[in-house]
């Protein structure tokens, strides 16, 4: 069997295991990634790419501790994008450089305006005029008033495959199987497979990032508690594609009808025949297990339907699919105020609870490795091992 030593072992390559290797390979640490089918497969790839900036969040009458995290790590990301940031990815494309709030009509609407317009908000926001609308909204109904927020979209696909040619033979495409671990529960070495092929990694520091599949990788831990460190909250997500010779345009923007979470979320994208696809998430998303897929077209169509009257719905060119969120348990299956990094023994377990999170806490991590000073060994990477691919977008197939 091979054997090799590394620093640092990330078990999953979605956004966070990504970040994560890429700062530490940056720092000169030696990193390997094994990630068992592609990367960006579980929650990353089926984003909508959403770099929030905490303005949703702010909406709510609560101050939040996610619109402080999320406006830190917003900022993260944008320097990242003008190539100034903790890491380049001023060559990743962005979808869009803002995003929409539709505030909805709603019992005191004007009411909310004046709150939302006098509000810290006012610093990253402004009210559009009807004649300044992004063009999708042509088709929509007029109602309600819409706030341009200085939020961002990234190309989720591009973003993957810039991590995935940074990474290399540094990321490694298989499942680990067995963990040795010592009397004090560290782990010790980790084999993992492909196919036939076998290796031993004996790292420092391991690192579970492996979203949904965390759970069961604990199982074999036994990190220390009895209750499950882990939440799923389903969704049933959906999305239209627009033929070619029909008119649309791009949106990317939250329906707002109360509270924080939208009526719905829709974001943009072009898919590999290059027609336009509509994206749409938001509470239509949530409660998955009351519609069944026919059920869940249905109801969204007319959701599309009532509130942009002006396109020619057809239901054959919806299509819907179910993902789990995956996070850290809070009470009464709540979302989290943050992301979760918890250290055991010689590894860390992690869920980033947002996409836009994962820099700032691959960033806490690495901080604490550069003062620590703990790396041992030469960089290293596996020339002879497959690498993963980068999963496709649901709109491609994936
Ligand atoms: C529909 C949807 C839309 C979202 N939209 C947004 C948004 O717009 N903005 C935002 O900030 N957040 C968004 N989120 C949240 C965000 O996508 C997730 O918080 C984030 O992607 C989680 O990343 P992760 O790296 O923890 O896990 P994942 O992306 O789930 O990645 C886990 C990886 O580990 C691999 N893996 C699993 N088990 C193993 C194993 N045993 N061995 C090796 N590898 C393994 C998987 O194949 C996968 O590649 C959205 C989530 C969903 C579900």
């Amino acid at each position: 069997m091979m054997e090799t030593h590394c620093d640092h072992l990330i078990i999953g390559g979605g956004i966070v295991g990504l970040w994560l290797a890429s700062l530490l390979k940056q720092q000169g640490s030696s990193v390997l990634l094994v990630e068992q089918e592609a990367l960006g497969k579980g929650q990353t790839v089926v984003s909508q790419g959403i770099i929030h900036a905490g303005v949703k969040y702010q909406l709510g009458n609560k101050k939040d501790q996610l619109q402080q995290e999320v406006a830190l790590a917003a900022s993260l990301w944008r320097k990242c994008f003008l190539g100034q940031g903790i890491f380049d990815l001023s060559s990743v494309p962005l979808l869009s450089s803002v995003y929409y709030l539709w505030q909805l009509p709603q019992v005191g609407l004007g009411a909310i305006k004046k709150a939302i317009l006098s509000r810290a908000l006012k610093s990253v926001s402004k009210l559009v005029a009807p004649e300044a609308y992004p063009k999708a909204l042509s088709y929509a109904k007029k109602q309600g008033f819409v706030l341009e927020v200085a939020e961002q979209v990234v190309d989720v696909s591009a973003l993957l495959a810039h991590f995935a040619s940074y990474l290399g033979s540094n990321a490694l495409l298989g499942v680990p199987q067995n963990f040795d671990q010592d009397k004090n529960g560290h782990i010790t070495a980790v084999t993992i497979a492909h196919g036939a092929k076998r290796m031993k990694i004996i790292p420092r520091h391991v690192y579970f990032t492996a979203g949904a599949g965390n759970a069961a990788l604990l199982e074999q831990l036994k990190p220390g508690s009895n209750s499950a460190l882990m939440q799923r909250r389903p969704l049933q997500m959906v999305y239209y594609t627009f033929t070619k010779e029909e008119t649309a345009e791009p949106l990317f923007m939250h329906a707002l009808k109360g509270g924080t979470t939208p009526l719905f979320t829709i974001t943009s994208h072009v898919n590999a025949k290059q027609e336009l696809v509509w994206y749409i998430g938001g509470a239509v998303a949530e409660d998955p297990a009351s519609r069944s897929s026919q059920a869940q077209i249905a109801y969204v169509m007319d959701q599309m339907q009532s509130h942009f009257p002006d396109i020619t719905w057809k239901k054959a060119q919806f299509r819907c699919f179910f993902i789990d969120r995956a996070e850290d348990a809070q009470p009464k299956g709540r979302r989290p105020l943050r992301a979760f990094n918890q250290v055991h023994a010689n590894y860390n377990i992690i869920w980033p609870s947002k996409l836009t999170l994962a820099p700032l806490v691959a960033k806490s991590i690495v901080d604490h490795v550069e003062q620590s000073k703990e790396t041992n060994f030469a960089p290293c990477d596996v020339q002879d091992w497959p690498s993963p691919p980068c999963a496709l977008a649901p709109w491609d197939g994936g």
